[in-house]
């Protein structure tokens, strides 16, 4: 196996990640197999427990990892399949190293941090490669930026790493910010030269430095930078800010040529150019779309960019499906509370509304739920955004007034949603809800197995703790709520929806870590179908 490991400099936010799933993607249009990873330097055992305020979405893998939301995009330009074998933090490594030294298993010596800990590391990577013998390349991130105390272990770990698999194996990418001085019209190379300085204070030699800039990187830039940061002119590549979407990146890391300078790097030998056909016209579909629509997406964490990443990518591809625009309407679900549903998603084609947890802005989540509903709006609930649609038709169809999820309201006189056995007991938070793929069975004419082409079973992955209550499900039917989908194993609720709507889908699991470019999540793709049609008749 060859090894690719990218670190970043300077700032954070420098799209690191993406310049990562980049690389991925283009040496999968070359032919070769890539497995993605990333490190995390933080303490915590995964980001499951962290709030949306610190980390952003929690991206979900099919065995239930919680992980950083990178994973999203190595998922979204990569086929490659990740597990939680995939994301590594320091809460992990050291919690491994603390378990042994326990059990006694450093046979009386110190337990340090060279080299017990970065042995730990480095057997997570060794791990890795036995675990997936079909890899051509791993390409692992290393999270936060380069002189950070927290990261000094991994990038150790990696130095002595590339010692024990031989250096021809290794190609060390090292990702930069070159700003942009307004007043002296110059973009800067310095913060680069000292960023990459540290590294090589540590060990690292960088083979390959991406520069983000926002205009061109010129010629002299790039032969500044190539003589003090001891690479070849040619390995100096420039990863600009890309004008419309995400989706260009590879294509953008491509005019450099990043992908051919890693196969000689890693002496990989003869590969064709990347077919990339397929890509750019993906691309060119979500730039100069034909159709538009507006969707409002109510939730809690609306302000943040990060909070529901995978579902605003999971409507870009659906959107190019449909040679469509998604134009994203971000709604506070307390204004609605504030100002009625009316005011403010009166004039929208589709409302979503996403996962969440607590009771913040519920009670607005049940009024656009209510709004859609009976305007014939189209309507998607995911996760949360189902059990508030369960509520709403509980409370305003079947005349249960106080109907709630036990989640807000502990004493209500209707839980139609509300904590199964197995979770009553539950104390810790990290790891324990109902987490990761499993499978469901579809009904057949319902207008989800319709748009899941008539399959009868599904994997879809899950993150929630509080379930549909079968106690109420006669109840809810016989009012016309009709559930299209159950779990395999328990029978659990898995989608209702309403026969006589356009559109009105709520689904226990969360499709959008399943939706890709080229493969836009069916839930998705009739969702914003339906917009589309609606947006067509006014
Ligand atoms: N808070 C709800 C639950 O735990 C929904 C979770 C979610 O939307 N991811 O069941």
């Amino acid at each position: 196996m060859k090894y690719i490991f990218v670190t970043g400099g300077v700032v954070s936010s420098l799209g690191k990640g993406l310049a990562a799933a980049s690389i991925g993607t283009l040496l999968e249009h070359r032919g070769l197999t890539t497995l993605m990873q990333k490190f995390d330097p933080y303490l915590n055992v995964d980001p499951g427990t962290m709030s949306p305020y610190q980390h952003g979405e929690v991206y979900v893998l099919d065995d239930g990892a919680e992980t950083d939301l990178d994973l999203g995009h190595y998922e979204r330009f990569t086929s490659g399949v990740l597990s939680r074998m995939n994301n590594l933090t320091s809460g992990q490594v050291f919690d491994s190293v603390i378990k042994k030294e326990r059990r006694g298993e450093y046979l009386g010596k110190t337990v340090q941090f060279i080299p017990h800990v970065t042995d730990e590391i480095k057997s997570r990577m060794h791990q890795v490669t036995v675990d997936n013998p079909k890899t051509d390349v791993l390409i692992t991130e290393i999270g936060g930026t380069v002189g950070d105390m927290e990261g000094l272990l991994f990038i150790e770990a990696l130095r002595q790493f590339a010692l024990e698999v031989g250096k021809e194996n290794v190609c060390f990418i090292h990702v930069t910010l070159l700003p942009y001085i307004k007043a002296a019209g110059e973009v800067k190379t310095k913060p680069t030269q000292q960023s990459v300085a540290k590294l090589r204070e540590l060990g690292i030699q960088p083979d390959i430095i991406i520069c983000r800039t926002e205009a061109d990187l010129d010629e002299d830039n790039r032969k500044k930078i190539a003589m003090f940061c001891n690479v070849e002119r040619k390995n100096v590549v420039a990863f600009r800010d890309v004008a419309h979407t995400i989706y260009e990146c590879p294509l953008d890391l491509r005019r450099d040529k990043i992908d051919r300078l890693v196969v000689d790097k890693l002496g990989l030998g003869h590969t064709p150019s990347p077919a990339l056909e397929n890509w750019e016209r993906f691309v060119q579909r979500v730039i100069h779309p034909k159709h538009k629509v507006t969707i409002a997406v109510a939730g809690k964490y609306i302000e943040l960019q990060d909070a529901y990443k995978s579902i605003y990518e999971s409507l870009i591809h659906a959107g190019a499906h449909h040679d469509t625009k998604v134009q994203i309407v971000r709604v506070e679900a307390e204004a609605i509370e504030d100002q009625g549903a009316k005011a403010v998603i009166g004039d929208v084609d589709g409302i979503l509304v996403p996962g969440g947890f607590g009771d913040r802005g519920t009670e607005g989540k049940i009024l656009a739920a209510k709004y859609a509903r009976e305007n014939k709006i189209p309507y998607f609930g995911i996760c949360l955004g189902m059990q508030i649609a369960t509520i709403e038709f509980a409370r305003n169809v079947c005349g249960l007034k106080d109907a709630n999820s036990t989640e807000f309201d502990k004493v209500t006189k209707h839980p139609v949603i509300c904590l199964q056995e197995e979770q009553k007991g539950v104390e810790d938070m990290g790891a324990t809800m109902r987490l990761g793929s499993s499978e469901a069975i579809l009904f057949a004419g319902t207008k989800a197995s319709d748009l899941y082409g008539n399959a009868d079973r599904i994997q879809e992955r899950h993150r929630h703790r509080y379930e549909f209550n079968s106690d109420y499900q006669e109840r809810l039917q016989e009012a016309g709520l009709v559930i299209s989908s159950v779990s395999a194993d328990e029978g659990l609720v898995e989608i209702v929806e309403l026969p006589e709507h356009p559109f009105y889908i709520g689904a226990q699991f969360h499709p959008e870590f399943q939706s890709k470019p080229n493969h836009p999540h069916p839930l998705f793709a009739g969702f914003v179908a339906a917009a589309l049609e609606r947006s067509q008749l006014h």
